[in-house]
């Protein structure tokens, strides 16, 4: 076998972040891929880190480095909010797990079903992975049907159904051990292709539709609303249930998430992330008549055969009620999404500029503040760093493949050299708490860590 020689991003990483490289060695051993998230991976070792504040992190090598991972999205609000922080302690010294309701969950319960247009009841439950279960198994016991529309691409988590149908080549599950009874129990159709869902609902088998409501994993091919309120209004005509998977967008877009910003409201949504203050917890909300399917009636025909059981040790934890509680009360006017919205449209206009100087091909691009970049050699992706034309003339296969594997993993670990964090190097998110000042820096910084992969030659610019 052929050893390469490390590139200069490879040596000045090695070198860089020493205690990470051996804490690495440490874990690899104990845990397998010695990371416990697949995303988390970065060849030859991923930073590890100590503590965060705001939107700044430190690693345990001691650098400062602006976060757009931030807690995959959860924090909105930024690391270790005062007021987040507070309720969190204030909870620790009260109770940490009650094993019987608290008062914080109803608290909790009353801000989503205030801020969110479908949520007339809310089911809390631990990770989005959970939600998106829970959700399909209401609507399958609802609708007595045990087809889940699902459009290709579009993430739900990991759990076996959604492992199914998500990723070309669609016919193979996304991940081994899922059994090949689930595939009858899942249909998928493209993006932005109403036929194909009018066909898909045909036979009258289907409990509901999911999808992401911007588009599949944080944007990644932007979603036409037209051909939301499309879905909308095909699902209402064949009776079929429509549940938005708002783990992302959810108070993050706005506080009553996509289904306010687009003005299209499903039958149940599902939320994690932002509505537990970056403590895990989750939901899933909606139609009280379908969310009522997990109440006891006393009727034992009833609750043993049509009811839904959910259940879960962890489900509306009290840390994660009070954190909930508190991002939520912080979240409900608007402003912070404002302002997270403003800092990424800053932060893509400069990383636009940034590309264009360096010649590099690509585009920085995203729904408020969720943000995508995408960079790609000469002839690889269109000559031009305007977001329109851009995402215009990509097609949708290439947008999918987004930056390639070994210029994504140089250019993520120049990114952690120049001092910011982009999760997996291609996607992330504002908060409310990064500064103008900082996105200033991090738009210099992504202009170095370019110029890195350039120099390293893993990457071609224009001539
Ligand atoms: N759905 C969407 C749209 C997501 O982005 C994610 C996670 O990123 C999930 C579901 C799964 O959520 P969790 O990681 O909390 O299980």
């Amino acid at each position: 076998m052929a050893i390469s020689t490390p590139t200069a991003i490879d040596q000045a990483y090695r070198a860089a972040f020493p205690r990470s490289a051996e804490l690495y060695e440490q874990a690899r051993g104990l845990m397998p891929a010695g990371v416990n998230h697949d995303v988390r991976q970065l060849h030859p070792f991923p930073i590890y880190i100590d503590r965060a504040s705001d939107s700044r992190k430190w690693d345990v090598d001691g650098h400062e480095v602006i976060d757009f991972a931030v807690g995959h999205g959860a924090l909105i609000l930024g690391h270790g909010h005062p007021t987040i922080l507070a309720a969190i302690h204030a909870q620790a010294d009260k109770v940490t797990h009650a094993a019987a309701p608290t008062e914080q969950e109803i608290r909790w319960a009353e801000l989503v079903t205030r801020l969110v247009p479908c949520a007339e009841r809310v089911r809390f439950v631990l990770s989005g992975t959970e939600a998106t279960m829970l959700a399909m198994r209401l609507a399958r016991a609802y609708s007595g049907h045990s087809t889940v529309v699902r459009v290709q691409n579009h993430f739900h988590g990991w759990h076996d159904y959604a492992m199914v149908q998500w990723l070309p080549p669609y016919e193979a599950h996304a991940s081994a051990g899922v059994p090949d009874a689930l595939d009858s129990t899942m249909r998928a159709v493209p993006m932005d292709d109403l036929g194909a869902l009018e066909r898909a609902l045909a036979p009258g088998d289907v409990a509901a539709v999911i999808l992401e409501p911007d588009g599949p994993v944080v944007g990644t091919v932007p979603m036409d609303p037209v051909w939301l309120q499309g879905v909308r209004e095909l699902t209402e005509r064949h009776g079929v249930l429509l549940i938005f998977d708002e783990v992302v967008t959810g108070f993050r877009l706005t506080p009553g998430g996509a289904q306010q910003y687009f003005g299209v409201t499903p039958d149940l949504a599902t939320f994690a992330k932002a509505i537990a203050g970056g403590v895990p917890g989750a939901a899933v909300a909606g139609r009280a008549d379908v969310m009522d399917r997990i109440g006891f009636r006393g009727d034992p025909a009833y609750d043993r055969h049509q009811r839904v059981v959910h259940m879960g040790t962890y489900s509306a934890h009290p840390m994660a009620a009070a954190a909930g509680t508190a991002a939520l009360t912080l979240l409900a006017d608007g402003t912070a999404q404002d302002r997270a919205a403003a800092l990424a449209d800053r932060l893509r206009d400069g990383v636009n500029a940034a590309l264009a100087d360096t010649g590099v091909s690509g585009c920085a691009y995203g729904l408020r503040s969720c943000f995508r970049v995408i960079v790609g050699d000469a002839g690889d992706l269109p000559d031009t760093t305007d977001r329109v034309e851009f995402l215009a003339t990509v097609p949708v296969e290439r947008l999918l493949i987004g930056t390639r594997g070994p210029i994504k993993s140089a250019l993520h670990k120049a990114f952690f050299l120049e001092g910011i964090d982009i999760l997996a190097g291609n996607h992330g998110w504002t908060s409310a708490v990064h500064t103008d000042e900082q996105i200033d820096v991090s738009v210099a910084a992504f202009g170095r860590a370019i110029a890195r992969v350039v120099k390293d030659g893993l990457l071609r610019p224009r001539s």
